[in-house]
């Protein structure tokens, strides 16, 4: 493939690149012709237009081509910088000052006529220092601008001036060879007649709107790979044969669960159970607030499995939520009789080859646990439906790759308590159907959000202890597990050393974060859902998996420092009882009013699928998907947090098709060297 050969090329092949070099843009992961075009600017200057001295303006960034009519250095036991220059055009003149005498100052004499570009500073007239020049023979009227000077990520030891080079004499090496990826009209709509024109526009535009299009359009191609990727990944899985599953009636599996579904879990469960009777394999996200009832969705499909004689696989990212997904399970399955299991990194050498022996006789049972079930000696041959709590954690290609182990292919079932506004949904969750859950068990305290000023605080405190006397429970929590000494953020781990020491200690306390260990995780969460401590003083790690009913106070500190997703997240763990809740929003000093607004959005809004759109309008899909990221692949050019509008514009295009696909994947490995493509 000539198209490969040149962007496949190393660098090595272009003049000015030695082993130094080589070596130095390696560290910025330019290894090929293709990744220095894909090495997009990180901005440019604007250096089209002169200005006249008599225009120039303090402050700003200017381009002045003139002659220089005084050379200055600087005399031994002076004060002042190296070398200056006074560069004069027919309007004034500007001087230039330099604080090292070598190189470019000391290649300046009288007479010599440069363009001299840089900050316009005011020092007894105006100055620039260290100006970029550009030496040249010619009249100034004849002179030409610099233009658009794109400015890139560096490394020490690499110029602007050798990337520009270097990224020039590469572009026109690529010119016959780049195949189309966006559709043509899309190109020519936006003013380009090919891919390679839009490539070299990203590097060396004409115009700043120009530079914009050109990068846009590369962020597009991206964002449409992916998802026409994920769209033919459903394609192809849809012609596949997969495991029809004979099923149980609705009505039935209803009939042995202590409370009746809701409507829309009934609607979802249908939505499963059809998709487990046909002939090819589910795939399919549902979607649903906190505390909506996700689980017994998941355990009418497992059961289904079960039943048919099959195994289902319950995967969790933690060991905490895998513990509290088995109890569920055993609750929810005990009339049938389901032999269930636990699998996690903690589990014991015997408990394992307990577990091997129990599903090699007895395959047609539900294994839950973390990754520990993915291991190579577990008995997974009669797997029959992999359902995946918290898609987060579980990126496409490491999901397709376990898939395609098995023939025929499982079922798939994907939980989110995380609402996915839809333009995202679209394009990220391509490859598999969404079913939601948008109505709350009956029977659910409400939550009640308050906002609570510092001031307050005190007040809050006292209604805590009211409560905590009634034996309900508490979370405190803080954005960051510890802080530095400098900081005026509170940390769980020295908000714990007050909580510990002072009245709520009477009442049981622990103290939760990511990077305990996860038995101490497992044990801490049970002691507090078993009422040994009332007070859980935590960082964000209760997002998921704790489901506690006594738990009815959430106190978020610093709460301007998460996202409202997340907030409301957070919120979910509290009022999982009958019981009335309240989640007390607690500002840092000094917090802004757009922050505040925000959080009284949160106030007044319970709906996670309308919090996740604002979330999504303020601070982009980037942070949205923030705590999804690890589906979704590095973009080399795309920007999830200011892309948006891209993502309209993707849903809006008809995918690329499955053998157009292949073949662009395999001819342009370079152009995506970020995501792993489990075709
Ligand atoms: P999530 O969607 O967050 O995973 P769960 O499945 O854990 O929610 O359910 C939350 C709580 O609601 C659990 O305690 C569960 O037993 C209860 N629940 C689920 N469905 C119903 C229902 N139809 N009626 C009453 N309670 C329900
Ligand atoms: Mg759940």
């Amino acid at each position: 493939m000539e198209n490969d050969l040149k962007t496949c090329n190393l660098v090595s092949v272009l003049n000015g690149v030695g082993d130094r070099r080589k070596m130095l843009l390696e560290r910025i992961s330019i290894r090929t012709i293709g990744d220095l075009l894909l090495h997009i600017p990180i901005r440019f200057l604007d250096r089209r237009f002169f200005t006249s001295v008599s225009d120039l303006q303090i402050g700003t960034d200017a381009v002045v081509v003139g002659t220089i009519i005084r050379v200055t250095k600087k005399r031994r036991g002076t004060k002042g910088p190296a070398l200056t220059a006074v560069l004069a055009d027919e309007t004034g003149s500007v001087t230039l000052t330099f604080f090292s005498a070598g190189f470019p100052g000391s290649k300046l004499y009288d007479g010599l006529k440069i363009v001299a570009c840089g900050s316009v500073e005011s020092f007894k007239g105006y100055v620039i220092v260290h100006p970029e020049l550009y030496f040249t023979d010619q009249d100034a009227s004849a002179v030409k601008s610099p233009g658009m000077l794109p400015i890139y990520g560096l490394t020490a030891g690499l110029t602007q001036g050798f990337l520009r080079k270097l990224v020039s004499s590469a572009i026109p090496l690529v010119k016959n060879s780049l195949e189309d990826i966006l559709p043509v009209h899309i190109l020519e709509s936006a003013g380009f007649e090919t891919r390679f024109d839009v490539f070299k526009a990203a590097h060396t535009p004409d115009t700043p709107e120009e530079a914009k299009v050109a990068r846009d359009l590369l962020a597009l191609e991206e964002l449409y790979l992916y998802k026409s990727l994920l769209v033919a990944i459903r394609e192809r899985s849809n012609k596949e044969p997969g495991i029809p599953l004979k099923s149980l009636s609705l009505d039935k599996f209803q009939s042995t669960l202590p409370w009746p579904l809701t409507s829309a879990q009934l609607k979802v469960c249908d939505d499963v159970r059809m998709n487990l009777l046909g002939s090819s394999a589910m795939r399919r996200l549902i979607q649903g607030d906190v505390g909506s009832g996700k689980t017994v969705v998941a355990v009418f499909a497992a059961i289904v499995t079960a039943l048919a004689g099959k195994t289902a696989v319950v995967l969790a990212p933690t060991a905490v939520l895998s513990a509290q997904h088995y109890a569920s399970f055993l609750k929810l399955t005990g009339f049938f009789n389901v032999k269930v299991h636990l699998l996690t990194g903690g589990t014991s050498a015997s408990g394992r080859s307990v577990i091997g022996q129990e599903l090699r006789e007895k395959p047609d049972s539900i294994l839950i646990g973390t990754h520990a079930v993915l291991e190579d000696w577990v008995p997974l041959d009669k797997l029959a439906l992999l359902i995946i709590d918290e898609q987060h954690r579980f990126g496409v290609s490491q999901r397709e790759k376990l898939l395609s182990s098995q023939n025929p292919r499982p079922h798939v079932l994907v939980m989110s308590a995380t609402p996915i506004p839809r333009t995202l949904a679209m394009t990220f969750y391509g490859d598999l159907d969404i079913s939601v859950i948008d109505e709350m068990p009956p029977g659910r305290g409400s939550v009640e959000t308050q906002i609570v000023q510092r001031s307050k605080r005190a007040s809050v405190f006292e209604f805590i202890i009211s409560r905590l006397q009634k034996k309900e429970r508490v979370f405190l929590v803080y954005p960051l597990k510890e802080i530095s000494e400098q900081s005026d953020l509170l940390d769980a781990t020295t908000a714990y050393e007050t909580v510990k020491n002072g009245p709520l200690a009477k009442f049981g306390t622990g103290l939760l974060h990511g990077s305990m260990p996860s038995a101490e995780k497992v044990d801490i969460t049970n002691k507090f859902s078993r009422g040994e401590i009332s007070v859980l003083v935590s960082t964000t790690v209760i997002e998921v998996g704790i489901d506690v009913p006594e738990a009815t106070i959430m106190v978020i500190s610093n709460a301007e420092r998460f996202g409202l997703s997340q907030l409301h997240q957070l919120r979910g763990r509290v009022g999982r009882g009958g019981r009335k809740s309240w989640c007390f929003l607690v500002p840092g000093s000094g917090v802004s009013r757009a922050a505040l607004e925000r959080m009284n959005f949160l106030v007044s809004n319970a709906n996670g699928f309308i919090i996740a759109e604002k979330d999504l309008q303020i601070r982009g899909p980037g942070q949205v998907l923030g705590t999804m990221q690890h589906g979704i692949p590095k973009f080399k050019v795309a920007d999830l947090t200011i892309d948006s509008a891209l993502l309209k514009k993707v849903n809006a295009m008809t995918p690329i098709e499955l053998d157009e696909l292949k073949i662009i994947m395999k001819n342009q490995k370079w152009r995506f060297p970020d995501m792993e493509f489990p075709m």
